[in-house]
């Protein structure tokens, strides 16, 4: 038997399930995708407000932005040479909007959440994360000496059960709560301040949230669920990525100073990794000001969002979301691929998520609204459904 013999096996275990996966070449124009020649409406983009699609802020940048000051690349670390001006821009940029908060950049919103946890983190530290966070938060938790306990997804009785179990804990100094806002899957959303509240009733908790879905798209100026329920100064960690809503790349967190001298000391992925292009950073504080303006823009994806939601329910699909991100959970891979397909050739891209990105049996077809789609559009997918 060769050596790669069991990988092959492996791989055709996957095509029979319905759960391989590859790359396919696509061309992006505006609100529609090319794939294998065939032009569909983009349903499976996280551009949320359409400003990675938009030619005219590309071009806005460029002309702004003097030649010398493209570097594309920072050819080290920022703790050796890389920490060109244009990151210490954006770190004030994001410092202001955040409430006077720090903030540090990371190379992607997967950096920073396998790097942070671990950093912070030692055998005296309880984790609790709900049980649906992110595969890079996961594999932070992995890669920390933490010990780690989920609670079930979006159940803050749950969690609140946890703490007072864990908070008498002597083995314990600290407890991390980690969940996103907005789930990537699911669509539907925690209640942060109901978290802050619960978290004020115990001591030495401290609250990790991941804002990936919900910058840009939640709060009067974008600021993401932390703004719109009120809480950015109680969110001991709050973090987001740059390439979703933003159009950009790279991962933000923002902070108590303390913490941000402390990571800069100890996060490997910060350390050990060379630091993103300042061109990069550049654009990240041009569109990230941007996007602080375009409330219209937010109130418009909400009326879209739940207007689907209510007409997948409507069909008797399961639908969890209160989002941008709408599921039709379908249960069976193969059936869900199938659905997909269909849709696909009807016109519309939308993207089957499968095991093991979700639990089994919960295969579905994952629709992402963003500021180019019409409520024309949402009718016609509506009974394709
Ligand atoms: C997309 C995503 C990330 C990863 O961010 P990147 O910048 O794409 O690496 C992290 N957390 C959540 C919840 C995400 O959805």
């Amino acid at each position: 038997m060769s050596l790669l013999d069991t990988y092959a096996e492996q791989l055709d275990q996957l095509k029979q399930q319905g759960n391989f996966r590859q790359f396919r070449s696509n061309l992006q124009q505006g609100r529609y995708i090319d794939i294998d020649q065939r032009r569909m409406l983009n349903l499976a983009s996280n551009d949320y407000l359409g400003l990675a699609a938009d030619p005219l802020l590309r071009e806005q940048f460029f002309d702004q932005t003097p030649m010398a000051e493209r570097y594309m690349s920072s050819s080290s670390s920022r703790l050796l040479t890389g920490n060109f001006p244009s990151y210490e821009q954006f770190e004030a940029t994001l410092s202001q909007a955040f409430a006077g908060r720090a903030a540090l950049l990371f190379n992607s919103g997967y950096h920073m959440n396998i790097g942070i946890l671990p950093a912070l983190s030692d055998q005296r530290t309880l984790i609790l994360a709900d049980k649906l966070v992110h595969a890079s938060m996961i594999d932070g938790i992995r890669l920390s000496s933490a010990k780690y306990v989920r609670y079930r997804h979006n159940d803050l009785l749950h969690l609140s059960q946890l703490l007072q179990r864990y908070q008498q804990d002597e083995a314990y100094d600290r407890i991390i709560v980690v969940t996103e806002s907005i789930f990537s899957m699911d669509g539907d959303e925690t209640d942060l301040k109901q978290l802050v509240a619960l978290k004020k009733q115990f001591g030495k908790v401290m609250l990790y949230v991941d804002d990936a879905h919900a910058i840009g798209v939640r709060g009067e100026q974008g600021l993401g669920c932390a703004e719109q329920y009120g809480v950015i100064a109680e969110i001991d960690f709050l973090v987001g990525t740059l390439g979703k809503a933003l159009a950009s790349v790279g991962g933000y967190l923002i902070c108590d100073p303390i913490i941000r001298d402390f990571l800069i000391n100890r996060m490997r992925p910060l350390i050990f990794s060379t630091a993103q292009p300042p061109m990069m950073m550049a654009w990240s504080d041009f569109i990230f000001k941007k996007m602080m303006n375009l409330n219209d823009k937010r109130l418009q994806l909400a009326e879209l969002s739940a207007d689907l939601q209510q007409r997948v329910r409507d069909k008797g699909y399961d639908c969890p979301s209160t989002s941008q991100i709408v599921p039709v959970i379908v249960g069976e891979s193969p059936h869900t691929l199938q659905l997909a397909q269909r849709l696909q050739q009807a016109g519309f891209y939308i993207m089957p998520v499968r095991p093991p990105t979700v639990p089994q049996n919960s295969s579905r077809l994952r629709i992402c609204l963003h500021s180019q789609i019409e409520m024309q559009d949402i009718k016609q997918l509506a009974t394709q459904l």
